[in-house]
Protein backbone atom coordinates (compact mmCIF):
# COMPACT_ATOMS: atom_id res chain seq x y z
CA UNK A 1 0.00 0.00 0.00
CA UNK A 2 2.99 2.27 0.71
CA UNK A 3 4.63 1.58 -2.74
CA UNK A 4 1.23 2.59 -4.22
CA UNK A 5 0.64 5.44 -2.70
CA UNK A 6 4.24 6.41 -3.26
CA UNK A 7 3.89 5.62 -7.04
CA UNK A 8 0.62 7.80 -7.20
CA UNK A 9 2.14 10.66 -5.79
CA UNK A 10 4.69 10.42 -8.36
CA UNK A 11 3.06 9.57 -11.12
CA UNK A 12 0.40 13.17 -10.36
CA UNK A 13 3.79 15.31 -9.67
CA UNK A 14 4.67 14.15 -13.39
CA UNK A 15 1.38 14.90 -14.40
CA UNK A 16 1.53 18.18 -13.17
CA UNK A 17 4.87 19.12 -14.53
CA UNK A 18 6.11 18.62 -11.26
CA UNK A 19 9.30 20.55 -10.60
CA UNK A 20 11.04 19.09 -7.60
CA UNK A 21 12.00 15.50 -9.86
CA UNK A 22 13.39 15.33 -13.48
CA UNK A 23 11.77 12.65 -15.66
CA UNK A 24 14.45 10.93 -15.36
CA UNK A 25 14.15 10.55 -11.33
CA UNK A 26 11.00 9.41 -12.31
CA UNK A 27 11.89 6.46 -14.63
CA UNK A 28 14.02 5.49 -11.88
CA UNK A 29 12.02 5.32 -9.04
CA UNK A 30 9.52 3.53 -11.12
CA UNK A 31 12.38 1.02 -12.22
CA UNK A 32 13.32 0.59 -8.76
CA UNK A 33 9.82 -0.27 -7.77
CA UNK A 34 9.48 -2.59 -10.16
CA UNK A 35 12.91 -4.39 -9.12
CA UNK A 36 11.58 -4.97 -5.78
CA UNK A 37 9.05 -6.15 -6.86
CA UNK A 38 9.94 -8.70 -9.27
CA UNK A 39 10.32 -12.33 -9.07
CA UNK A 40 13.33 -13.41 -10.64
CA UNK A 41 12.01 -16.43 -13.29
CA UNK A 42 14.31 -18.09 -16.06
CA UNK A 43 13.00 -16.58 -20.05
CA UNK A 44 12.20 -20.24 -21.09
CA UNK A 45 11.60 -23.08 -19.94
CA UNK A 46 12.56 -26.55 -22.19
CA UNK A 47 11.26 -30.12 -21.64
CA UNK A 48 12.94 -32.82 -23.29
CA UNK A 49 11.23 -36.36 -23.25
CA UNK A 50 13.54 -38.97 -24.75
CA UNK A 51 10.70 -41.87 -25.91
CA UNK A 52 11.55 -44.85 -23.87
CA UNK A 53 14.94 -43.90 -23.09
CA UNK A 54 16.50 -46.03 -20.02
CA UNK A 55 18.77 -44.69 -17.79
CA UNK A 56 21.72 -46.54 -18.80
CA UNK A 57 22.11 -44.85 -22.33
CA UNK A 58 23.62 -42.07 -20.27
CA UNK A 59 26.64 -44.17 -18.52
CA UNK A 60 26.90 -47.21 -21.54
CA UNK A 61 27.08 -44.39 -24.61
CA UNK A 62 29.09 -41.69 -22.51
CA UNK A 63 32.41 -42.25 -23.49
CA UNK A 64 31.53 -41.12 -26.95
CA UNK A 65 28.79 -38.68 -26.25
CA UNK A 66 30.43 -35.14 -27.69
CA UNK A 67 31.32 -31.69 -25.04
CA UNK A 68 27.76 -30.05 -25.87
CA UNK A 69 24.73 -32.21 -25.49
CA UNK A 70 24.22 -35.09 -23.25
CA UNK A 71 27.22 -34.47 -21.11
CA UNK A 72 26.80 -30.55 -21.09
CA UNK A 73 23.77 -31.54 -19.36
CA UNK A 74 25.25 -33.93 -17.06
CA UNK A 75 28.43 -32.10 -16.12
CA UNK A 76 26.59 -28.89 -16.02
CA UNK A 77 23.68 -29.13 -14.26
CA UNK A 78 22.03 -31.46 -11.92
CA UNK A 79 22.00 -35.76 -12.66
CA UNK A 80 19.64 -37.50 -10.53
CA UNK A 81 20.70 -41.46 -11.31
CA UNK A 82 18.02 -42.89 -9.51
CA UNK A 83 15.02 -41.25 -11.37
CA UNK A 84 11.62 -43.56 -11.28
CA UNK A 85 8.11 -43.51 -12.88
CA UNK A 86 5.94 -44.56 -10.03
CA UNK A 87 3.30 -46.46 -11.39
CA UNK A 88 2.59 -49.07 -13.97
CA UNK A 89 1.84 -49.11 -17.26
CA UNK A 90 4.74 -47.36 -18.53
CA UNK A 91 3.69 -46.38 -21.64
CA UNK A 92 3.92 -43.24 -23.48
CA UNK A 93 0.87 -41.44 -23.00
CA UNK A 94 0.81 -41.87 -18.96
CA UNK A 95 4.39 -41.26 -18.97
CA UNK A 96 4.44 -37.86 -20.31
CA UNK A 97 1.33 -37.19 -18.63
CA UNK A 98 3.39 -37.98 -15.36
CA UNK A 99 6.07 -35.74 -16.28
CA UNK A 100 3.79 -32.39 -17.06
CA UNK A 101 1.00 -33.40 -14.25
CA UNK A 102 3.46 -34.39 -11.49
CA UNK A 103 1.06 -37.26 -10.78
CA UNK A 104 0.03 -40.71 -11.99
CA UNK A 105 -2.94 -41.96 -14.11
CA UNK A 106 -4.80 -42.64 -10.75
CA UNK A 107 -5.02 -38.57 -10.98
CA UNK A 108 -4.81 -37.66 -14.56
CA UNK A 109 -6.92 -40.00 -15.79
CA UNK A 110 -4.32 -41.23 -18.74
CA UNK A 111 -3.94 -45.02 -18.22
CA UNK A 112 -2.78 -46.01 -21.23
CA UNK A 113 -2.11 -44.92 -24.98
CA UNK A 114 -5.04 -46.86 -25.52
CA UNK A 115 -7.80 -48.42 -23.02
CA UNK A 116 -11.30 -49.80 -23.14
CA UNK A 117 -13.45 -46.76 -21.77
CA UNK A 118 -16.19 -49.39 -20.19
CA UNK A 119 -18.73 -46.65 -20.25
CA UNK A 120 -18.80 -46.27 -24.16
CA UNK A 121 -18.00 -49.97 -23.93
CA UNK A 122 -14.94 -49.86 -26.94
CA UNK A 123 -11.47 -48.65 -26.93
CA UNK A 124 -10.43 -44.91 -26.96
CA UNK A 125 -7.38 -43.53 -27.89
CA UNK A 126 -5.68 -41.20 -25.18
CA UNK A 127 -5.35 -37.86 -27.84
CA UNK A 128 -8.35 -39.08 -29.96
CA UNK A 129 -11.12 -36.58 -30.24
CA UNK A 130 -14.18 -36.30 -33.11
CA UNK A 131 -14.73 -33.02 -31.47
CA UNK A 132 -11.54 -30.74 -33.36
CA UNK A 133 -11.00 -31.16 -37.07
CA UNK A 134 -7.34 -31.55 -38.34
CA UNK A 135 -4.87 -28.05 -39.64
CA UNK A 136 -2.84 -28.70 -41.92
CA UNK A 137 -4.24 -31.76 -43.31
CA UNK A 138 -7.17 -33.57 -43.87
CA UNK A 139 -6.49 -36.83 -42.10
CA UNK A 140 -8.02 -38.21 -39.12
CA UNK A 141 -4.36 -38.52 -37.67
CA UNK A 142 -5.30 -34.27 -36.99
CA UNK A 143 -8.41 -35.18 -35.23
CA UNK A 144 -6.65 -34.47 -31.34
CA UNK A 145 -6.60 -32.90 -28.07
CA UNK A 146 -6.02 -33.42 -24.43
CA UNK A 147 -9.16 -33.32 -23.14
CA UNK A 148 -9.12 -36.78 -21.71
CA UNK A 149 -6.17 -35.49 -19.42
CA UNK A 150 -7.98 -34.80 -16.25
CA UNK A 151 -5.56 -32.37 -14.43
CA UNK A 152 -3.76 -29.51 -15.08
CA UNK A 153 0.40 -29.52 -16.31
CA UNK A 154 3.10 -27.43 -15.05
CA UNK A 155 2.68 -26.08 -18.98
CA UNK A 156 -1.03 -24.90 -17.93
CA UNK A 157 -0.30 -23.53 -14.34
CA UNK A 158 2.65 -21.14 -16.23
CA UNK A 159 -0.23 -19.97 -18.84
CA UNK A 160 -2.58 -19.52 -15.66
CA UNK A 161 -0.10 -17.38 -13.96
CA UNK A 162 0.96 -15.30 -16.86
CA UNK A 163 -3.06 -14.24 -17.65
CA UNK A 164 -1.98 -16.62 -21.02
CA UNK A 165 0.63 -14.06 -21.76
CA UNK A 166 3.51 -16.95 -21.60
CA UNK A 167 4.24 -19.15 -25.07
CA UNK A 168 3.52 -22.85 -24.59
CA UNK A 169 4.62 -24.85 -27.47
CA UNK A 170 4.81 -28.73 -27.93
CA UNK A 171 6.50 -30.42 -30.34
CA UNK A 172 7.11 -33.90 -31.20
CA UNK A 173 6.97 -36.96 -33.79
CA UNK A 174 4.15 -38.54 -32.08
CA UNK A 175 0.41 -36.93 -31.03
CA UNK A 176 0.59 -37.78 -27.41
CA UNK A 177 4.07 -36.49 -27.07
CA UNK A 178 2.97 -33.26 -28.28
CA UNK A 179 -0.23 -32.75 -26.95
CA UNK A 180 0.54 -34.24 -23.24
CA UNK A 181 2.82 -31.49 -22.61
CA UNK A 182 1.65 -28.48 -24.15
CA UNK A 183 -1.56 -28.90 -21.79
CA UNK A 184 -4.88 -27.48 -22.40
CA UNK A 185 -4.06 -23.97 -22.44
CA UNK A 186 -1.40 -24.51 -24.79
CA UNK A 187 -0.46 -21.65 -27.66
CA UNK A 188 0.07 -24.69 -30.19
CA UNK A 189 1.00 -28.42 -30.10
CA UNK A 190 2.59 -29.60 -33.19
CA UNK A 191 2.81 -33.49 -34.44
CA UNK A 192 4.76 -35.41 -38.01
CA UNK A 193 1.97 -36.48 -40.33
CA UNK A 194 3.96 -39.06 -42.36
CA UNK A 195 3.00 -41.54 -45.43
CA UNK A 196 2.73 -39.36 -48.79
CA UNK A 197 2.90 -35.59 -46.58
CA UNK A 198 5.94 -35.50 -44.11
CA UNK A 199 4.36 -32.44 -42.76
CA UNK A 200 4.05 -30.60 -39.14
CA UNK A 201 0.33 -30.51 -38.16
CA UNK A 202 -1.88 -29.32 -35.48
CA UNK A 203 -5.90 -29.74 -34.84
CA UNK A 204 -8.61 -26.96 -34.23
CA UNK A 205 -8.24 -27.43 -30.38
CA UNK A 206 -4.97 -24.78 -30.99
CA UNK A 207 -5.46 -22.70 -33.99
CA UNK A 208 -7.59 -22.77 -37.46
CA UNK A 209 -4.89 -22.21 -39.78
CA UNK A 210 -0.68 -23.02 -39.33
CA UNK A 211 1.04 -20.41 -38.65
CA UNK A 212 3.13 -18.99 -41.67
CA UNK A 213 6.29 -20.11 -40.64
CA UNK A 214 4.77 -23.75 -40.32
CA UNK A 215 3.60 -23.60 -43.82
CA UNK A 216 7.43 -22.40 -44.96
CA UNK A 217 9.01 -25.56 -42.77
CA UNK A 218 6.46 -28.06 -44.57
CA UNK A 219 7.16 -26.49 -47.59
CA UNK A 220 10.94 -26.51 -47.39
CA UNK A 221 11.43 -29.69 -48.53
CA UNK A 222 13.45 -30.55 -45.05
CA UNK A 223 11.14 -34.15 -44.66
CA UNK A 224 12.42 -35.01 -48.31
CA UNK A 225 16.01 -34.28 -47.79
CA UNK A 226 16.01 -36.76 -45.01
CA UNK A 227 15.47 -39.39 -47.25
CA UNK A 228 18.95 -40.18 -47.32
CA UNK A 229 21.14 -43.15 -46.28
CA UNK A 230 21.57 -44.33 -42.42
CA UNK A 231 24.78 -45.59 -41.92
CA UNK A 232 27.11 -45.50 -38.66
CA UNK A 233 28.10 -42.22 -37.81
CA UNK A 234 31.88 -43.86 -36.90
CA UNK A 235 33.07 -47.27 -38.31
CA UNK A 236 30.49 -49.91 -36.95
CA UNK A 237 33.55 -51.89 -35.43
CA UNK A 238 33.74 -49.07 -32.43
CA UNK A 239 29.92 -49.80 -31.41
CA UNK A 240 31.20 -51.75 -28.77
CA UNK A 241 28.60 -50.69 -26.22
CA UNK A 242 26.25 -52.76 -28.60
CA UNK A 243 25.61 -56.53 -29.77
CA UNK A 244 26.85 -57.44 -33.46
CA UNK A 245 25.05 -56.06 -36.10
CA UNK A 246 23.24 -59.17 -37.42
CA UNK A 247 21.59 -61.00 -35.13
CA UNK A 248 18.75 -63.12 -34.67
CA UNK A 249 16.58 -60.35 -32.00
CA UNK A 250 15.92 -57.39 -34.78
CA UNK A 251 13.04 -56.80 -37.43
CA UNK A 252 14.35 -54.97 -40.96
CA UNK A 253 12.38 -52.62 -42.52
CA UNK A 254 9.78 -53.83 -45.26
CA UNK A 255 11.96 -54.64 -48.27
CA UNK A 256 15.29 -55.20 -46.32
CA UNK A 257 16.30 -58.74 -45.33
CA UNK A 258 18.66 -58.29 -42.64
CA UNK A 259 18.72 -54.91 -39.86
CA UNK A 260 21.96 -54.41 -40.36
CA UNK A 261 23.98 -50.97 -41.87
CA UNK A 262 23.42 -49.57 -43.78
CA UNK A 263 19.26 -48.29 -44.61
CA UNK A 264 18.57 -46.77 -47.85
CA UNK A 265 15.73 -44.56 -47.06
CA UNK A 266 14.42 -43.16 -50.93
CA UNK A 267 14.75 -47.26 -51.51
CA UNK A 268 13.11 -48.45 -48.67
CA UNK A 269 10.31 -46.01 -48.48
CA UNK A 270 7.49 -46.61 -51.20
CA UNK A 271 7.35 -50.11 -49.12
CA UNK A 272 7.69 -48.36 -45.66
CA UNK A 273 4.61 -45.94 -45.43
CA UNK A 274 6.37 -42.84 -47.14
CA UNK A 275 7.83 -40.38 -45.04
CA UNK A 276 6.67 -42.59 -41.66
CA UNK A 277 9.84 -44.79 -42.66
CA UNK A 278 11.71 -41.36 -40.76
CA UNK A 279 10.16 -41.92 -37.79
CA UNK A 280 12.07 -45.32 -37.18
CA UNK A 281 15.37 -43.57 -37.85
CA UNK A 282 17.78 -40.95 -36.05
CA UNK A 283 16.38 -38.45 -38.53
CA UNK A 284 13.03 -38.68 -37.08
CA UNK A 285 15.18 -36.65 -34.13
CA UNK A 286 16.68 -34.35 -36.23
CA UNK A 287 13.12 -33.38 -37.97
CA UNK A 288 11.98 -32.23 -34.41
CA UNK A 289 14.92 -30.30 -34.01
CA UNK A 290 14.70 -28.90 -36.93
CA UNK A 291 11.17 -27.65 -36.27
CA UNK A 292 12.07 -26.89 -32.65
CA UNK A 293 14.70 -24.32 -33.55
CA UNK A 294 12.05 -23.15 -36.33
CA UNK A 295 9.93 -22.79 -33.17
CA UNK A 296 12.04 -20.92 -31.01
CA UNK A 297 12.86 -18.53 -33.93
CA UNK A 298 9.85 -17.38 -35.32
CA UNK A 299 7.90 -17.32 -31.85
CA UNK A 300 10.75 -15.54 -30.28
CA UNK A 301 10.58 -17.97 -27.71
CA UNK A 302 12.91 -16.88 -24.38
CA UNK A 303 12.64 -13.15 -25.73
CA UNK A 304 9.10 -11.80 -23.82
CA UNK A 305 8.88 -10.23 -20.10
CA UNK A 306 6.96 -13.60 -18.87
CA UNK A 307 8.58 -17.03 -19.01
CA UNK A 308 7.78 -19.44 -22.33
CA UNK A 309 7.70 -22.99 -22.85
CA UNK A 310 9.28 -25.34 -25.28
CA UNK A 311 7.80 -28.39 -24.71
CA UNK A 312 10.22 -30.85 -27.13
CA UNK A 313 9.54 -34.86 -27.12
CA UNK A 314 11.93 -37.25 -29.31
CA UNK A 315 10.15 -39.71 -30.48
CA UNK A 316 12.25 -41.89 -33.21
CA UNK A 317 14.02 -43.38 -29.68
CA UNK A 318 11.26 -45.54 -29.29
CA UNK A 319 10.18 -46.72 -32.66
CA UNK A 320 13.92 -47.53 -33.27
CA UNK A 321 13.83 -49.48 -29.82
CA UNK A 322 10.77 -51.42 -30.69
CA UNK A 323 12.30 -52.65 -34.05
CA UNK A 324 16.26 -52.94 -33.41
CA UNK A 325 15.91 -53.78 -29.13
CA UNK A 326 17.77 -52.11 -26.38
CA UNK A 327 21.34 -53.79 -27.50
CA UNK A 328 21.96 -52.83 -30.99
CA UNK A 329 24.12 -50.60 -33.02
CA UNK A 330 20.81 -48.57 -34.09
CA UNK A 331 19.98 -47.74 -30.86
CA UNK A 332 23.66 -46.99 -29.97
CA UNK A 333 24.09 -44.58 -33.55
CA UNK A 334 20.69 -43.06 -32.35
CA UNK A 335 21.47 -41.80 -29.45
CA UNK A 336 25.22 -40.65 -30.58
CA UNK A 337 23.19 -38.71 -33.18
CA UNK A 338 20.80 -37.42 -30.62
CA UNK A 339 23.31 -35.97 -28.98
CA UNK A 340 24.67 -33.81 -31.97
CA UNK A 341 21.05 -32.70 -32.18
CA UNK A 342 20.72 -31.77 -28.40
CA UNK A 343 24.16 -29.56 -28.85
CA UNK A 344 22.34 -27.63 -31.54
CA UNK A 345 19.62 -26.42 -29.86
CA UNK A 346 21.50 -25.78 -26.59
CA UNK A 347 23.77 -23.79 -28.83
CA UNK A 348 20.75 -21.90 -30.11
CA UNK A 349 18.96 -21.69 -26.67
CA UNK A 350 22.45 -20.07 -25.79
CA UNK A 351 22.13 -17.71 -28.75
CA UNK A 352 18.82 -16.05 -28.10
CA UNK A 353 17.93 -16.54 -24.58
CA UNK A 354 21.35 -16.60 -23.02
CA UNK A 355 22.99 -19.01 -21.05
CA UNK A 356 21.78 -19.41 -17.52
CA UNK A 357 18.70 -17.21 -18.56
CA UNK A 358 17.09 -20.39 -19.58
CA UNK A 359 16.06 -23.99 -17.97
CA UNK A 360 16.39 -27.13 -19.20
CA UNK A 361 15.27 -30.67 -17.95
CA UNK A 362 15.58 -34.26 -19.57
CA UNK A 363 13.57 -37.26 -18.91
CA UNK A 364 12.29 -40.28 -20.70
CA UNK A 365 8.19 -41.24 -20.85
CA UNK A 366 9.51 -44.78 -19.94
CA UNK A 367 12.50 -47.34 -20.46
CA UNK A 368 12.49 -50.52 -21.96
CA UNK A 369 13.35 -54.38 -21.25
CA UNK A 370 16.11 -56.07 -23.22
CA UNK A 371 14.31 -58.14 -25.81
CA UNK A 372 14.00 -61.87 -23.78
CA UNK A 373 14.93 -64.05 -26.60
CA UNK A 374 18.24 -62.59 -26.36
CA UNK A 375 18.53 -62.62 -22.43
CA UNK A 376 17.68 -66.42 -22.53
CA UNK A 377 20.50 -66.73 -24.98
CA UNK A 378 22.73 -65.03 -22.03
CA UNK A 379 20.89 -67.65 -19.19
CA UNK A 380 18.51 -65.15 -18.27
CA UNK A 381 15.43 -65.87 -16.86
CA UNK A 382 13.51 -64.29 -19.38
CA UNK A 383 10.55 -65.00 -22.22
CA UNK A 384 7.43 -64.36 -23.54
CA UNK A 385 3.55 -64.56 -22.33
CA UNK A 386 1.09 -65.56 -24.37
CA UNK A 387 -2.38 -62.97 -23.68
CA UNK A 388 -4.72 -64.82 -26.25
CA UNK A 389 -4.63 -68.47 -24.92
CA UNK A 390 -4.73 -66.74 -21.57
CA UNK A 391 -7.35 -64.92 -22.39
CA UNK A 392 -9.09 -67.69 -23.56
CA UNK A 393 -8.15 -70.11 -20.72
CA UNK A 394 -9.09 -67.37 -18.37
CA UNK A 395 -13.01 -67.13 -19.54
CA UNK A 396 -13.65 -70.46 -19.61
CA UNK A 397 -12.01 -70.73 -16.11
CA UNK A 398 -14.87 -68.06 -14.70
CA UNK A 399 -18.12 -69.65 -16.82
CA UNK A 400 -17.49 -72.73 -15.33
CA UNK A 401 -16.95 -71.63 -11.83
CA UNK A 402 -19.92 -68.57 -12.12
CA UNK A 403 -22.19 -71.17 -14.31
CA UNK A 404 -22.51 -67.59 -16.05
CA UNK A 405 -21.60 -67.33 -20.00
CA UNK A 406 -19.73 -63.19 -20.75
CA UNK A 407 -18.84 -62.04 -17.53
CA UNK A 408 -15.46 -61.00 -18.72
CA UNK A 409 -16.21 -58.10 -21.60
CA UNK A 410 -12.97 -57.09 -22.08
CA UNK A 411 -9.31 -58.00 -21.20
CA UNK A 412 -6.53 -54.95 -22.29
CA UNK A 413 -3.62 -53.56 -20.98
CA UNK A 414 -3.58 -56.65 -18.32
CA UNK A 415 -6.39 -55.34 -17.01
CA UNK A 416 -9.71 -57.69 -16.68
CA UNK A 417 -12.73 -55.65 -17.62
CA UNK A 418 -16.12 -57.28 -16.65
CA UNK A 419 -19.66 -56.95 -18.14
CA UNK A 420 -21.22 -55.88 -14.92
CA UNK A 421 -25.51 -56.28 -16.10
CA UNK A 422 -24.36 -59.79 -16.88
CA UNK A 423 -22.76 -60.23 -12.85
CA UNK A 424 -25.71 -58.26 -11.96
CA UNK A 425 -28.63 -59.82 -14.10
CA UNK A 426 -26.71 -63.33 -12.20
CA UNK A 427 -26.88 -61.89 -9.12
CA UNK A 428 -23.12 -62.97 -8.58
CA UNK A 429 -20.63 -60.75 -6.18
CA UNK A 430 -18.19 -58.96 -8.32
CA UNK A 431 -15.74 -59.74 -4.86
CA UNK A 432 -16.35 -63.38 -5.60
CA UNK A 433 -15.38 -63.25 -9.64
CA UNK A 434 -12.47 -60.86 -8.80
CA UNK A 435 -10.77 -63.07 -5.94
CA UNK A 436 -11.64 -66.60 -8.21
CA UNK A 437 -9.32 -64.39 -11.01
CA UNK A 438 -6.82 -63.36 -8.76
CA UNK A 439 -6.16 -67.33 -7.19
CA UNK A 440 -6.64 -68.50 -11.00
CA UNK A 441 -4.14 -66.43 -12.95
CA UNK A 442 -1.20 -66.65 -10.22
CA UNK A 443 -0.43 -70.36 -11.00
CA UNK A 444 0.42 -68.91 -14.26
CA UNK A 445 3.99 -69.07 -14.31
CA UNK A 446 4.14 -65.65 -16.27
CA UNK A 447 2.54 -63.52 -13.73
CA UNK A 448 4.00 -62.10 -11.05
CA UNK A 449 1.04 -60.52 -9.06
CA UNK A 450 -2.59 -59.93 -9.20
CA UNK A 451 -4.24 -56.92 -7.79
CA UNK A 452 -8.39 -56.86 -7.01
CA UNK A 453 -10.79 -53.64 -7.32
CA UNK A 454 -11.93 -54.66 -4.26
CA UNK A 455 -7.85 -54.59 -2.89
CA UNK A 456 -6.93 -51.48 -4.71
CA UNK A 457 -10.03 -49.47 -3.61
CA UNK A 458 -9.87 -50.46 0.19
CA UNK A 459 -6.11 -50.70 0.75
CA UNK A 460 -3.35 -48.76 0.74
CA UNK A 461 -0.16 -50.09 -0.78
CA UNK A 462 2.59 -47.48 0.36
CA UNK A 463 5.71 -49.45 -1.56
CA UNK A 464 6.57 -52.46 -4.09
CA UNK A 465 4.71 -53.50 -7.15
CA UNK A 466 1.15 -52.57 -5.27
CA UNK A 467 2.05 -49.08 -4.81
CA UNK A 468 2.99 -48.77 -8.81
CA UNK A 469 -0.06 -50.75 -9.48
CA UNK A 470 -2.46 -48.51 -7.36
CA UNK A 471 -0.58 -44.90 -9.03
CA UNK A 472 -1.36 -46.27 -12.25
CA UNK A 473 -5.33 -47.08 -10.99
CA UNK A 474 -8.25 -44.88 -11.90
CA UNK A 475 -10.79 -46.02 -9.53
CA UNK A 476 -13.31 -45.13 -11.93
CA UNK A 477 -11.74 -45.98 -15.31
CA UNK A 478 -9.66 -48.67 -14.60
CA UNK A 479 -10.54 -52.75 -14.99
CA UNK A 480 -12.27 -54.90 -12.31
CA UNK A 481 -8.80 -56.97 -11.94
CA UNK A 482 -5.11 -56.14 -13.00
CA UNK A 483 -2.22 -59.04 -13.26
CA UNK A 484 1.67 -58.14 -13.37
CA UNK A 485 3.99 -60.10 -15.51
CA UNK A 486 7.06 -61.70 -14.19
CA UNK A 487 10.20 -59.35 -14.80
CA UNK A 488 11.56 -60.44 -18.15
CA UNK A 489 8.43 -61.50 -19.52
CA UNK A 490 6.49 -59.53 -22.20
CA UNK A 491 3.61 -59.66 -24.21
CA UNK A 492 5.32 -59.06 -27.62
CA UNK A 493 7.10 -59.74 -30.77
CA UNK A 494 10.23 -61.93 -30.36
CA UNK A 495 12.40 -59.06 -32.44
CA UNK A 496 12.70 -55.44 -30.63
CA UNK A 497 12.16 -54.08 -27.53
CA UNK A 498 8.80 -53.08 -25.56
CA UNK A 499 8.04 -51.22 -22.21
CA UNK A 500 4.46 -50.93 -20.13
CA UNK A 501 6.02 -53.00 -16.37
CA UNK A 502 6.39 -51.68 -13.02
CA UNK A 503 9.48 -53.42 -13.45
CA UNK A 504 12.67 -51.46 -13.34
CA UNK A 505 13.85 -51.28 -16.60
CA UNK A 506 10.55 -49.45 -17.18
CA UNK A 507 10.77 -47.46 -14.76
CA UNK A 508 14.76 -45.96 -14.54
CA UNK A 509 15.14 -43.08 -16.56
CA UNK A 510 17.20 -40.14 -16.91
CA UNK A 511 16.76 -37.01 -14.62
CA UNK A 512 19.14 -33.78 -16.20
CA UNK A 513 18.32 -30.64 -14.75
CA UNK A 514 20.32 -27.62 -16.76
CA UNK A 515 20.22 -24.07 -16.45
CA UNK A 516 18.74 -21.19 -14.84
CA UNK A 517 17.62 -21.94 -11.14
CA UNK A 518 19.41 -25.72 -10.84
CA UNK A 519 22.79 -26.57 -8.90
CA UNK A 520 25.56 -28.25 -10.22
CA UNK A 521 25.73 -31.78 -8.80
CA UNK A 522 24.21 -35.20 -8.81
CA UNK A 523 22.66 -37.62 -6.60
CA UNK A 524 21.70 -41.26 -6.33
CA UNK A 525 18.75 -40.78 -3.40
CA UNK A 526 15.29 -42.09 -5.09
CA UNK A 527 13.75 -39.26 -7.06
CA UNK A 528 10.51 -40.15 -8.84
CA UNK A 529 9.11 -38.43 -12.30
CA UNK A 530 6.47 -36.93 -10.80
CA UNK A 531 8.96 -34.39 -8.74
CA UNK A 532 9.75 -32.96 -11.78
CA UNK A 533 7.12 -30.63 -12.07
CA UNK A 534 6.53 -28.96 -8.62
CA UNK A 535 10.65 -28.93 -9.33
CA UNK A 536 10.06 -26.27 -11.96
CA UNK A 537 6.81 -24.87 -11.04
CA UNK A 538 9.17 -23.89 -7.71
CA UNK A 539 11.90 -22.52 -10.67
CA UNK A 540 9.32 -20.66 -11.79
CA UNK A 541 7.55 -19.54 -8.84
CA UNK A 542 4.36 -20.31 -9.95
CA UNK A 543 1.46 -23.35 -8.68
CA UNK A 544 2.03 -26.56 -8.80
CA UNK A 545 -0.34 -28.55 -11.00
CA UNK A 546 -3.40 -29.17 -9.12
CA UNK A 547 -3.51 -33.38 -9.11
CA UNK A 548 0.23 -33.08 -7.88
CA UNK A 549 2.13 -35.75 -5.92
CA UNK A 550 5.34 -35.06 -6.17
CA UNK A 551 7.51 -32.68 -3.99
CA UNK A 552 10.39 -30.18 -5.69
CA UNK A 553 13.66 -32.43 -5.95
CA UNK A 554 15.49 -30.04 -3.05
CA UNK A 555 19.03 -31.22 -4.17
CA UNK A 556 19.11 -29.64 -7.48
CA UNK A 557 17.72 -26.53 -6.26
CA UNK A 558 19.98 -23.45 -6.10
CA UNK A 559 19.24 -21.73 -2.69
ZN1 LIG B 1 7.04 -43.96 -25.28
ZN1 LIG C 1 7.09 -47.65 -27.14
Amino acid sequence: MMDRLFLTAVLVCSLTSCSTLSQKQIKNTLQTSTQATTLERPKLVVGIVVDQMRYDYLTKFYSRFKDGGFKRLMNDGFNATNNHFNFAPTYTAPGHASVYTGTSPMNNGIIGNDWYDKFEKKSVYNAGDDAYEPVGTTAAEGKMSPRKLLTTTITDELELHTQGRSKVIGISIKDRGAIIPAGHAADAAYWFYGKDEGAFISSTFYMNTLPQWVQDFNASGTALSYFREWDTMYPIETYTASGTDLNDYEKPPRGKETATFPYHLATLSPQNRGYDLIKATPYGNSIVADFALAALKNEQLGTHADPDFLAISFSSTDYIGHQYGVNSVEIEDTYLRLDNDLERLLNAFDMQVGKGNYTVFLTADHGAVDNPAYLQSRKINAGYFDERSFKKELNEAVNAQFKVDGIIENISNDQIFFDHEVTKKANLNENDIQDFIAGHSITDSHIAYVYTRHALMNTSFVNGTGRLVQNGFNMRLSGDVVYVLAPGFIDYSMTGSTHGSPQSYDTHVPLLMYGFGIKKGTTAARVEVVDIAPTIATILKIAFPNGCTGNPIQAALQN
